[in-house]
């Protein structure tokens, strides 16, 4: 039977990016052990309170279909959280809850475009986005953020992106995946600008926004006159060591949110009601727990600094937050995939190509913090060593 052509060239070329991190998979499969370093999951678990609210919620009897938007109380929880960090007014009509941050990037782009629409993006990239828009029928179009502008977007590049009439959507992602890299506040009016200029929504991608080691997070929603053209994409996966649960949100003006609402009930039909309770414990439990979940990847951020100290082979991409560093290894004369796969390979230890991110990342590896303190300096110390043998 035809499967349909949106699908059928839903991962563009064909590569979904993900080829060495499958390979590392069937090696620990296979008995190998290898350290990985790939994707982006705690090496902690869920908090046992949290999970102790899911087990008295599903015994309680919430285990039927939940309010499709969200409960009142969660969307509550989600809309206060959101007014106490930005300062921008924030009701549960601007929120809606979503199996997590995915799908809510897939709904707004499906919100944003028509079919045939062009959705800009930044590279690098995490790396479903040019899936995503492609799920809804758009065109992604990738606009480069180069290592010698420490990854931050140039703002005239992007206006002339999005004076093509057929542009409809901007999506960012700060603090950023795969670079770790947050967006000055200088960036993120620019940003606003071409997107009040272009009429453009904002889909603003801040699933990371508790993981910021230098400053403070910026959501996009406060930028000046951007709250009624701007979507925010949260998540509890990466916030509070929830991926599995599939738990997130869109905030956005209430009549987009009315919208979502009927796209929801016609697709996955809202988030399980014990997984609604067990996030609205998460949010009650306050800053601590959140803090608590961010610690080691900051910890872990200076271990990488420290390790990189006294050689030039591996430098640090100077970043401000999320859970990964980003290492510039050009100076080893290998590409990405080269260096990758010749690591693990040779040393046991999976990193992602900076290439799965997109074009823009050439000539660097994304390092995920995920793994304990000890396990983590000596894999960066053989990753420094191995580069080192490269080049002698
Ligand atoms: N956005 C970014 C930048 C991510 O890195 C991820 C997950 N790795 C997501 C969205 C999706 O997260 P989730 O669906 O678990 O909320």
């Amino acid at each position: 039977m035809k499967v349909s052509n949106r699908l059928n060239t839903i991962n563009g070329d064909g590569d979904d990016g993900w080829g060495l991190f499958y390979r590392s998979r069937k090696m620990i499969v296979d008995g190998v052990k290898v350290t990985e370093l790939t994707i982006g999951e705690h090496d902690i678990r869920t908090d046992k309170s949290i999970l102790d609210a899911m087990h008295a919620s599903a015994v309680g009897g919430h285990t039927g279909y939940a309010m499709i938007p969200g409960t009142d109380a969660l969307r509550d929880a989600v809309a206060d959280r959101i007014q106490t960090r930005t300062g921008i007014p924030t009701t549960r009509d601007n929120v809606m809850i979503t199996p997590g941050g995915q799908s809510a990037l897939y709904a707004t782009h499906l919100a944003a475009l028509d079919a045939g629409d062009t959705a800009l993006f930044i590279d690098p990239h995490y790396a479903t986005y040019p899936g995503t828009v492609r799920g809804v029928g758009g065109i992604p179009v990738a606009l480069k953020a180069s290592p010698d502008n420490d990854f931050q977007p140039q703002i005239d590049e992007l206006a002339a992106a999005a004076a093509d009439p057929r542009a409809k959507s901007l999506l960012i992602n700060t603090p950023n995946n795969p670079t770790g890299v947050v967006y000055s506040q200088e960036t993120l009016n620019g940003i606003a600008q071409v997107c009040k200029d272009h009429d453009l929504w904002l889909i603003s991608d801040e699933v990371y926004d508790t993981q910021v080691w230098d400053g403070e997070h910026i959501s996009s929603r406060t930028l000046p006159d951007m709250a009624e053209r701007t979507m925010v994409v949260g998540s509890m996966s990466k916030s509070h060591a929830m991926t599995g649960s599939r738990v997130g949100w869109i905030c956005a003006p209430a009549d987009m949110i009315a919208h979502l609402i009927n796209l929801a009930t016609n697709t996955n039909y809202g988030v399980p009601g014990f997984i609604q309770d067990a996030a609205l414990f998460a949010l009650k439990a306050g800053d601590a727990l959140e803090a608590q979940v961010a610690a080691p990847f900051e910890r872990r951020r200076a271990l990488t600094l420290q390790a990189l100290e006294g050689q030039n082979v591996v430098r640090a991409v100077p970043a401000q937050g999320a859970m990964y560093v980003m290492l510039d290894i050009r100076a080893t004369g290998k590409s990405s995939w080269d260096f990758a796969n010749a690591l693990l390979d040779e040393e046991l230890i999976a990193v992602m190509p900076g290439e799965s991110f997109g074009s823009a990342a050439a000539g660097h590896i994304r390092v995920a913090m995920t793994i304990d303190d000890d396990a983590y300096v000596d894999a960066i110390n053989r990753l420094v060593a191995f580069a080192k043998a490269c080049i002698t």
